[in-house]
């Protein structure tokens, strides 16, 4: 039996059953449109081979989309009612035994999943999209490429090179796993409810070799946090604190002295300012800090 879809109406009986009305508070925005989430299937390119997790599943539309391919899911959801009714929805609409299983947990904490995914897809919760892929990216390496659904403003956070008016601390944390890309917009009209805020589709591809260690991630990041907490001022300023040295009584003179000696030796001038910098820049700095 081929798997079917969710249509609108459906998906409102569903939830009426489950006594479930829609919350900003889990940015619960469920599709309702059976192109769209074949549409993000299609750029996610699944195909039957696939492990796929996907975040936040709701009632379902996207998960029998990305099982309609033959891909095995993972779904992780942290509205009980939610996750407790998936499977019974999924054997309902034709989905085999066995390719689908229900995480019922915050993904956020999510430490293992079963089935050892290789690709991501998710219509991701707008309050926490960014936490939540940074979580995932970092906690389950086998995940090598993916397409997710967020808020226009952060997928073009998300995408953004070095330079650009939006290029900020989410979009070098997540070129440390690999290249972004939007993908795709997608219309308001699609949700119900109706958000306020457009969004688009964004793809990742993680690059074969990873940057670096844990230790060596860590201290990027937070050197990225402290170039774009104070993004206006010269890194030399910005990173005083970071990368001041422990020897000085603190003095932010001496401190942005030992700042620009770190920065030189990675080959980043002092005077530079984050938006400026690659990914590669910033590990070069936190390898030249040592
Ligand atoms: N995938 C469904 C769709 O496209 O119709 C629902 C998408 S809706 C934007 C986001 C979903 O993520 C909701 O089902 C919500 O309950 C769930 N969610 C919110 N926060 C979550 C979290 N921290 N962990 C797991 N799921 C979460």
């Amino acid at each position: 039996m081929p798997v079917t879809l969710l249509g609108a109406s459906e998906i409102r009986a569903l939830a009426a059953e489950l006594d479930v009305t829609p919350t900003k508070k889990l940015g619960q925005n469920f599709v309702v449109d059976a192109n769209t989430v074949r549409k993000i299937v299609h750029v996610a390119a699944v195909t039957a081979g696939d492990r796929v997790v996907e975040i936040g599943p709701g009632l379902g539309s996207l998960t029998l989309a990305i099982l309609e391919t033959g891909a095995s899911t993972t779904a992780v959801e942290i509205d009980h009612r939610l996750a407790e009714r998936l499977p019974a929805t999924a054997a309902a609409h034709g989905v085999p035994a066995g390719a689908l299983t229900v995480v019922d947990a915050d993904a956020l904490r999510v430490a293992e999943l079963p089935g050892d995914p290789n690709v991501l897809v998710a219509n991701l919760p707008y309050n926490v999209s960014v936490p939540v892929l940074l979580h995932f990216m970092e906690t389950f390496p086998a995940i090598e490429r993916g397409v997710v659904m967020v808020q226009a403003e952060v997928g073009e956070r998300l995408a953004a090179p070095p330079g650009s008016k939006v290029y900020g601390s989410p979009s070098v944390k997540a070129a440390w796993y690999g290249p972004w890309r939007l993908a795709g917009t997608v219309s308001r009209q699609v949700f119900w409810p109706v958000p306020n805020v457009d969004s688009v589709l964004v793809g990742f591809r993680r690059d074969p070799e990873p940057r670096g260690d844990e230790d060596l991630r860590r201290r990027t990041f937070r050197i990225v946090d402290a170039a774009f907490g104070q993004r206006r001022k010269m890194l030399r300023q910005a990173l005083s604190e970071v990368l001041g040295g422990s020897g000085g009584s603190g003095g932010s003179g001496g401190s942005a002295a030992s700042a620009s000696a770190v920065l030189e030796s990675a080959g980043v001038a002092p005077t530079a300012r984050g938006e400026q910098l690659t990914i590669d820049d910033f590990v070069a700095i936190a390898r030249a800090a040592g």
